[in-house]
């Protein structure tokens, strides 16, 4: 079921969004070679419990996952992508860190993923990230009020093909609100004016993410961390933005 959020709902919506944004920020900036992912983690845990915040991976147990996630945040190291169960590793020099979290604040949540190269960057790797971020941009910006739910997926998909790069439809961004999953599902390529008609108050999360050589996964016997399946590295980023009847609202931005 699709849910609208009121202005004043949205207003409310903007602390789980502040926070959120500051998470991803202290872990994009603690995030270096020598770091563990589990201090990560660490890290995630107490800012959550600073603010009194709730974490909405910790309990978190879809069908896929072999066992509830029992971490805050999601960690994923090179090939490995998406929802990567932090697990005891020491970044090394090159590695390509994609980090997701999503938490709520008064009872509303927020969703945002950052990829960042700790130690010495690969060209192809800073290349990736920021084809990632064009098109999250991209997808952003299709995101008013008018536009359809296909012209969000059109945005995100041009840039992939414009840089060579193939897309997966199997994951994509989602609505949020009072839980971190909603529809309606956001996929990372489609067609133009087509779908659902964005309505002022659509809140939803806008994720693309791309592999360097692939559009074909392969989970961990965890059930959680997603790979490429030829062993190519991904990156991944995400905001979670409200429709509104002007501008969309970036309730994740980082300053
Ligand atoms: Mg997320």
């Amino acid at each position: 079921m699709i849910e609208l959020r009121t202005p004043t709902q949205i207003e409310q919506m903007r602390p789980a969004g502040r926070f959120v944004a500051s998470v991803i920020k202290a872990l994009s900036e603690k995030a270096a070679v020598g770091v563990n992912l589990l201090e990560l983690d660490e890290l995630a845990h107490r800012m959550i419990k600073d603010a009194g915040a709730t974490s909405c991976y910790i309990d978190y147990h879809p069908s896929f996952g072999a066992m509830p996630f029992g971490k805050v945040l999601c960690t994923s190291v090179n090939d490995a992508v998406l929802h990567g169960l932090p697990f005891d590793y020491v970044l090394q020099d090159g590695d390509l860190l994609s980090v997701d979290f999503a938490a709520s604040v008064d009872g509303w949540v927020s969703d945002s993923a950052l990829s960042v190269v700790v130690g010495t960057p690969r060209d192809e790797d800073l290349r990736l990230i920021g084809v990632a971020q064009k098109a999250l941009d991209a997808g952003i910006a299709a995101a008013r009020s008018g536009n359809r739910l296909g012209d969000i997926s059109f945005a995100i998909g041009s840039v992939a093909h414009e840089a060579g790069l193939k897309v997966n439809l199997q994951f994509g961004g989602h609505g949020v609100g009072r839980t971190m999953h909603g529809d309606p599902h956001v996929p990372n390529d489609g067609q133009a004016g087509r779908g659902l008609k964005l309505r002022p108050g659509l809140v939803i999360a806008i994720e693309p993410w791309f592999l360097h050589t692939t559009d074909e996964i392969r989970f961990d016997p965890d059930g959680w961390t997603i790979r490429s399946a030829d062993g190519s590295r991904g990156a991944h980023v995400e905001h979670t933005v409200a429709i509104t009847d002007g501008d969309p609202i970036v309730l994740t931005a980082r300053d």
